[in-house]
């Protein structure tokens, strides 16, 4: 049976199921850079109702696991011989909400000793409020201005879901990290000052900006335009001042 995941017909609605049902995308047993501060392992799900033309994993965009996708029993067996090597597990994606399997895989996760963390977009706003009490941290990312979403998903309604995920995460009070990928066709100057404005007086503590990169992004536009100069540095002082913690990643050499 095929399952439409799509936010017009979104799965926060169906029940949770076992973590053994988790669809898994892949896994990386150690990463210094996926939980702030902490070693962690990181576990990809399998499955997005987005598509991001920057997408650095699309071949996550689809529900169906390849048939050598590990399977979630392999995948804790892996995690408890981490215990001990790293302190943390961020479940990613893909879009990790997508999966009715995901509560349950965390708190397996949860009882083996490590902390949680989640990468999420937010297309599933209800399963998000069902996960945030079992997280430790969550890295949130922001497309672009809310009402502005559609333009880089593709999915129409997208940046409801967004909003009221982000308004979730603000009052749940957990620690966070909202973050924006940005590339000068996407967005402008303006763009990312209204959209840094408004998670500001949302009441985000820690933002960062992402600049494109073109590693696994299929995008052949994106990948070949010129973003010398980007996004400028009367726009990353503005956006210094505004949040008590801003962060710019910026890979390119010299930059
Ligand atoms: S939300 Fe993330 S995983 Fe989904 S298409 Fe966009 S960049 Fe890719």
């Amino acid at each position: 049976m095929s399952v439409n995941t799509s936010p017009n017909n979104p799965p926060d609605c169906r029940a949770e199921e076992s973590a053994d049902l988790l669809r898994i995308g892949g896994v990386t047993a150690f990463t210094a850079t996926d939980y702030p501060g902490l070693l962690s392992a990181v576990v990809f799900v399998q499955g997005c109702p987005w598509r991001c033309g920057y997408c650095h994993n699309p071949h996550l965009q689809s529900r169906a696991r390849s048939y050598n996708a590990p399977h979630w029993r392999s995948v804790r067996d892996l995690l408890k011989r981490r215990a001990g090597l790293v302190d943390a597990v961020v479940f990613s994606g893909g879009e990790p909400t997508i999966d009715p399997a995901l509560e349950a895989a965390i708190d397996d996760t949860r009882a083996l000793g490590f902390k949680i963390g989640v990468h999420s977009g937010g297309a599933y706003p209800r399963r998000l409020q069902r996960v945030l009490p079992r997280l430790d941290w969550i890295g949130f990312d922001v497309k672009a201005p809310f009402d502005a979403y559609d333009a880089i998903t593709g999915m129409p309604g997208s940046g409801r879901h967004a909003r009221d995920s982000a308004a979730a995460i603000l009052a749940s009070g957990i620690e966070h990290e909202f973050r924006t990928t940005i590339h000068p066709h996407l967005h402008d100057a303006q763009d990312v000052l209204a959209m840094a404005h408004a998670l500001a007086a949302m009441g985000v503590k820690n933002y960062a900006l992402q600049v494109f990169r073109t590693e696994g992004c299929a995008d052949a536009g994106l990948n070949s335009a010129d973003i010398t100069g980007y996004p400028g540095r009367d726009l990353v002082r503005q956006l210094t001042d505004l949040f008590p913690s801003f962060t710019l990643r910026d890979t390119r050499a010299g930059v």
